[in-house]
């Protein structure tokens, strides 16, 4: 069994004092690596450390924060095998997926590390000539970056380098599903040099986290996960008053019309539902299509369904890997269940696909009523919902039905109409003729219960920094003390 007893706490690998615990392999449901977890005094120690490294890192200069993020690309890039194979033995995902993910990870190291010298404010003229102010944007401290499972490295890489970047010094907690990947993560950290308690990474169950964000050093909190957690972690962070980004579930439509480019437009769909096992946020787990080519489409993706390559993720040739964790897959067991009993028409898939495994079948239901279970409920599996529309109004009415508000996808030839429909969808990421589509440049986020805060591009830099406005009066004149000077 892998060993992976390790906390990152001021620059030093060292074993949490708590409890060990293991992760369990998903495609052999063997346990594979062991962890420890942080007791309250391993949080207290990791958090103090980011106090005392956090004078040091925010008054270096961008340069050479740049130059450490790019550092941690480099060794990223150079151990993406390593890092690849960690994530796929801990989370079941594809290796191709993983390996993919990774590189997009380094990817966003470097585009953090492109920005770190060039994070500037505005200089504003006042009311007159001889006053101005200038705004400059400042780091907020020490950062709780509190990552989900389904995609470890990746979902820290959207936190992480802008946090750096921006000259905050932060402590992480993987999920205790997946936390090997952070933890490889800490080490090339500590080998390309980034000084001690500028990272900090403890481990353990979300017990841990709880005592991470309520932590009086913690000021600000960055969170990926699911609405429940995300309740109380808001709730914490309302008590406290500190700033905190929630990025959390979608239940997104994808639309297709029917003058879409077909062949395309049905690949990205199958893609956008089966790929990761359906375990990703941006799953377009609503499709939706028109009328006129309702009926073939569902066939062909029924049939498409069924022809996926289930099989050990480690394979190049697979295409889709066992669910993460046997709660997990009871509870996409639940999902299914609840749409027979609302009364879907299963056209593919339906159940486990290989006994006393974790593999579970590219599942897909028609004529599903909006208004259902299947419908509204995040199922985080390969479980895919699709109902007809007829025109672009119902398409609209229909996608804005959900409680969440993630993303979204439209597919026609006509530019007019899929931007226009686009438009009107209250969600944060739009699909246009593509879906998936992930980049480091683009920003990431949810409208309504997916969340708020803005992770990837230059707006990521916003969530990690405060506005300091220095007003500044060039002349010696002695202004009346008891009136507001403009
Ligand atoms: P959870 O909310 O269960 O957990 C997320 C993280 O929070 C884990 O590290 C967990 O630790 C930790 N945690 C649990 N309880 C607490 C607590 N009280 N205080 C602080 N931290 C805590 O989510 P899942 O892991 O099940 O992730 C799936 C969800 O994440 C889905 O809804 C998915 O859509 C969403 N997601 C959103 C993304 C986005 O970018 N919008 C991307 C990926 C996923 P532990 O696991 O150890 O319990």
């Amino acid at each position: 069994m892998r060993d992976f007893r390790e906390q990152l706490i001021d620059g030093r690998l060292v074993p949490g004092a708590g409890p060990e615990f293991t992760s369990i392999d998903p495609y052999t449901q063997t346990e594979w690596a062991r962890f420890t977890s942080a007791t309250p005094e391993d949080v207290d120690a990791a958090v103090a450390a980011a106090e005392r490294a956090f004078d040091g890192w925010r008054r270096t200069s961008g340069l050479e924060r740049a130059r450490l993020l790019n550092a941690l690309a480099d060794a990223i890039e150079a151990n993406v095998d390593l890092l690849a194979e960690t994530e796929t033995k801990d989370t079941g995902k594809i290796i191709r997926e993983n390996r993919n993910q990774i590189l997009f990870a380094a990817r966003n190291f470097r585009f953090m590390a492109g920005l770190a010298d060039k994070i500037t404010g505005e200089t504003k003229p006042l009311d007159t000539y001889t006053t101005f102010a200038f705004t400059t944007r400042e780091p907020i401290g020490v950062c709780a970056l509190i990552t989900a499972w389904n995609s470890p490295l990746q979902l820290l890489s959207n936190k992480l380098p802008p946090a750096l970047a921006a000259g905050n010094t932060v402590v992480i907690k993987p999920s205790e599903f997946t936390s090997s990947s952070t933890l490889e993560l800490a080490r090339l950290a500590t080998e390309v040099g980034f000084p001690p308690g500028v990272i900090n990474v403890v481990t353990g169950a979300g017990a841990t986290g709880a005592a991470l964000i309520s932590h009086p050093g913690v000021a600000k909190i960055s969170f990926t996960g699911g609405i429940e957690t995300a309740k109380r972690i808001a709730a914490t962070a309302a008590e406290r008053i500190v700033p905190c980004s929630l990025e959390l579930g979608g239940k997104s439509a994808n639309i297709i019309f029917a003058d879409a480019p077909r062949e395309k437009a049905v690949a990205a769909a199958l893609g956008g539902i089966f790929a990761a096992a359906g375990q990703s946020c941006v799953a377009g787990s609503r499709l939706l299509v028109q009328e006129s080519l309702y009926e073939e489409v569902v066939a062909e993706l029924a049939r498409r369904a069924g022809e996926i390559r289930l099989g050990n993720p480690m394979d190049a040739e697979t295409q889709m890997g066992p669910l993460a964790h046997r709660g997990h897959y009871e509870k996409v067991l639940g999902h299914i269940a609840d749409a027979e009993a609302d009364g879907a028409r299963l056209v593919a898939g339906g159940g486990p696909a290989i006994p006393d495994s974790l593999f579970m079948q590219p599942t897909i239901f028609a004529d599903v009523s909006n208004d259902s279970r299947l419908a509204q409920n995040e199922v985080f599996g390969p479980v895919l919902a699709v109902m007809p529309f007829t025109d672009e109004e119902e398409a609209i009415t229909i996608a804005n039905d959900t409680r969440y508000g993630l993303a979204g996808g439209v597919w026609s030839r006509d530019v007019t109409r899929a931007l226009s429909v686009a438009k009107e969808i209250r969600s944060g990421i739009m699909y246009v003729n593509t879906y998936r589509t992930s980049a480091a440049q683009a920003p990431s986020g949810g409208f309504k219960q997916s969340g708020y805060g803005r992770e990837r591009g230059t707006e990521a830099i916003a969530d990690y920094t405060v506005v300091k406005n220095t007003m500044v009066d060039l002349t010696n004149d002695v202004r009346d003390p008891f009136l507001l000077g403009r």
